[in-house]
């Protein structure tokens, strides 16, 4: 599709598996034929930016003589560790394979929507539960499975038949699956050190803001020459590796530039490319996101997160957040738990984050978070704030 920078090519490897050295080839292709900028998505595929219409076919030529098998149509996705976690119900590939192999057969992709998208979850500590999708199945036991579809959820013996009737009556239009499971289970954090069935650990690495120099992660394929798993939350996992090698791969991706802590600052901004590399952007919304992580501490306690949109679509958090800039025609809008509080130029907008970070700092309680202070505050109350900046 095309974007401010270029062309920008979504790649979505079966199971989210690929070797280190289709890790290299892709960051070698992506430097020759692209912009050399890499993206892992919310959901954990790969996008390639700054193609141009000449370099799309030999690009397509690299990638194709890979050892990467990529995945087509209606997007049968499972999680970064199936099969491999200790902790899973149930190994989700092959009822995955399966219903990608009778969608294909069935041609049913051919009448539904092109966003229709179907989950299925083992469970595990990370779980598909804030990846959307139109039809969810969950392992409940060895051989049980919870099939969602919008808000009705059932029991399912043949999860593959579910799935394919849910899909059927999909093509006819529908919402996004709920989860019940999803209010019992904590929230599915992919960096940091996860152990295996058989001993080994998956070290997860975030993408800062998602996006990666395609150097990044050649020398991180040249340093774990171990298979990678691409996670949602803009992630990636070194699997397999000996847990006497953890720290050394840990330290050495901290310092090629990937978030190594689940803590770090940066994992809880999310923010698109913005202008210039999307055609959309009011504002440069990774560049403002760096800038907020490193600055702005105060804000990113862990209990919020703080969207930084380059327009009103929202792509890289199409919830709405605690917090939010978005680039607007001329400036920024400043957004609490979705209301607007403030419309500035961008260069005031920080001004304003900087001093709503000094209030929540000074006004914090003990042991209170900073979701709870925000709320405390209000919307109204942040306006108020923000407006006698401006005036003061
Ligand atoms: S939110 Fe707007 S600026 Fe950001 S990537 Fe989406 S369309 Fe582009």
């Amino acid at each position: 599709m095309a974007t401010g920078d270029g062309l920008l090519v979504r790649l979505r490897p079966v199971d989210r598996e690929l070797t280190a050295a289709a890790l290299e080839g892709l960051a070698d292709a992506a430097a020759r034929f692209g912009n050399g900028r890499i993206e892992v998505t919310a959901r954990g595929s790969l996008q390639i930016r700054g193609l141009t219409s000449d370099s799309v076919e030999p690009f397509t030529e690299a990638v194709a003589a890979l050892d990467m098998e990529l995945a087509e149509g209606v997007p049968v996705e499972t999680g970064p560790l199936a099969g491999l976690d200790p902790a899973e119900v149930a190994d989700p590939r092959p009822v995955a394979a399966a219903i990608r192999r009778r969608i294909a057969a069935s041609g049913l992709a051919a009448r539904l929507g092109p966003k229709v998208s179907v989950v299925v979850d083992g469970g595990g500590a990370l779980h598909l539960d804030a990846v959307p999708a139109d039809i969810r199945l969950c392992a409940a036991a060895p051989g049980s499975w919870r099939i969602a579809v919008g808000v009705d959820e059932a029991c399912a013996t043949d999860p593959v038949d579910a799935a394919m009737r849910a899909l059927g009556a999909a093509a006819g239009g529908g919402g996004k699956a709920r989860n019940s499971a999803a209010a019992h289970r904590p929230p599915a954090e992919p960096v940091g050190s996860h152990p295996l069935r058989n001993g080994s650990f998956a070290v997860g690495l975030g993408l800062p803001f998602g996006q990666a120099e395609a150097t990044m992660l050649r020398d991180l394929a040249g340093t774990a020459r171990s298979l990678f798993r691409l996670a949602p939350a803009r992630a990636l996992l070194a699997v397999g590796i000996a847990g006497c090698e953890v720290p050394a791969l840990v330290h050495k991706a901290g310092r090629l530039g990937f978030v190594v802590d689940p803590t770090d600052p940066r994992r809880t901004v999310a923010a698109c490319p913005g202008c210039p590399a999307c055609a959309s952007g009011e504002i440069p919304a990774r560049t403002l996101a760096r800038e907020i992580a490193q600055k702005f501490t105060a804000l990113l306690d862990g209990s919020i997160t703080l969207h930084v949109s380059g327009c009103g679509k929202g792509c890289a958090h199409p919830r709405a957040a605690a917090l939010a800039v978005v680039g607007v025609s001329g400036g920024c809008e400043l957004r609490l738990d979705d209301r607007a509080v403030a419309v500035m130029p961008q260069q005031e907008a920080m001004l304003g984050l900087a001093l709503l970070a000094d209030v929540v700092a000074r006004k914090r309680a003990a042991r209170e978070t900073v979701a709870g202070c925000l709320g405390r505050i209000g919307p109204a109350g942040v306006a108020r704030l923000l407006q006698g900046h401006r005036h003061g």
